[in-house]
């Protein structure tokens, strides 16, 4: 049996009446402008592309006759292409010989265009210039922070990284003081002890077993680099008797500057690390003693 062709529908006055009404009211609505004068639309990312090198468009924006729309670098690319070639001006998808002029009705789209912060899902409900995205962004109080223990995919923003910690993985955070040392007992394979600080900034100790000693190391866990700032002291005590005197020996490492991670791509060690010898744990539990400052740097 030949199949029915499919019948080709014009909306008539009588699909746009009464019947329809609740698509015509929803569309009205969906173009209502907002008091600000502001519209909501969704748009295919790849419109905002270079045609050319598909990296966003950003003024100056320039198109060639036939209207495909270039970043600011292609035109100058595809004119020395066109000189090799002996082809002059050229567009590489016109692939013939044309003239480029600023295209200025996109960067005045884009000039006025707003787009929400990446971050959205993590509670960020800002609409920032599409110019200052990336800016915002770099800055967003929201930015999430990864979970550094190994398997758990995690992330949050800083603040709900806490309760992640304790609910998730069990540890058992140790509040910190600034500007006064705090005794931690580490058990010789406890990789991450976590501080908070009396801002509720977090701090990882970060304990990282060599074959030669520990090395430590304090982040501050936070999306970016920002106020305050923190430094750090570090100091073991070796738990070793000799002669029937307590050893004596002393390490220590000052930080001036905690540096600051999201633990985006896990923990890494820093410049500044204090390595504690293998001897100075205790003998039985194999703990080490350290100590350590905090203290906020003024700004
Ligand atoms: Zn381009
Ligand atoms: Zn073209
Ligand atoms: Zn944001
Ligand atoms: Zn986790």
């Amino acid at each position: 049996m030949a199949e029915e062709p499919p019948v080709k529908r014009t909306k008539t006055e009588e699909d746009l009446g009464a019947g329809s009404e609740p698509d015509a009211a929803a569309a009205a609505a969906a173009e209502r402008e907002r008091p600000g004068g502001e519209v909501t639309v969704k748009i295919q990312s790849k419109a905002l592309r270079c045609r050319i090198c598909s990296e966003p468009l950003k003024p100056p924006i320039f198109k060639c006759a036939a209207g495909h729309v270039l970043c600011s670098q292609c035109p100058e690319k595809l004119r020395e292409v066109g000189h090799v070639l002996r082809l002059g001006t050229f567009c590489a998808l016109c692939c013939k010989s044309t003239s480029y002029s600023r295209c200025v009705e996109l960067e005045q789209f884009i000039d006025a265009m707003k787009v929400p912060c990446s971050n959205q899902t993590y509670g960020c409900n800002e609409f920032v210039g599409y110019q200052q995205k990336e800016k915002h962004e770099s800055s967003c109080p929201h930015a999430p922070c990864y979970c550094p223990e190994d398997d758990c995919a995690f992330k949050a923003p800083a603040c709900c990284l806490l309760d992640h910690f304790v609910t998730a993985h069990g540890w058992s955070p140790t509040n910190l003081g600034y500007n006064k040392p705090l005794k931690i007992l580490l058990a010789r394979d406890r990789r991450f002890t976590l501080l908070v600080g009396e801002d509720m900034s977090l701090f990882l100790l970060i304990n990282t077993l060599t074959s030669i000693g520990s090395a430590l190391a304090v982040v501050c866990v936070r999306p970016h680099e920002s106020e305050p700032s923190y430094s750090c002291n570090i100091s073991a005590a070796a738990h070793g008797v000799a002669g029937g005197k307590t050893d004596g020996r002393l390490v220590f490492q000052k930080d001036p500057h905690v540096s600051s991670s999201s633990l985006a791509g896990g923990v890494q060690m820093g410049n500044f690390f204090l390595l504690v010898p293998l001897e100075f744990a205790e003998t039985s539990s194999g703990e080490l003693t350290v100590h350590i400052r905090i203290d906020r740097v003024a700004p």
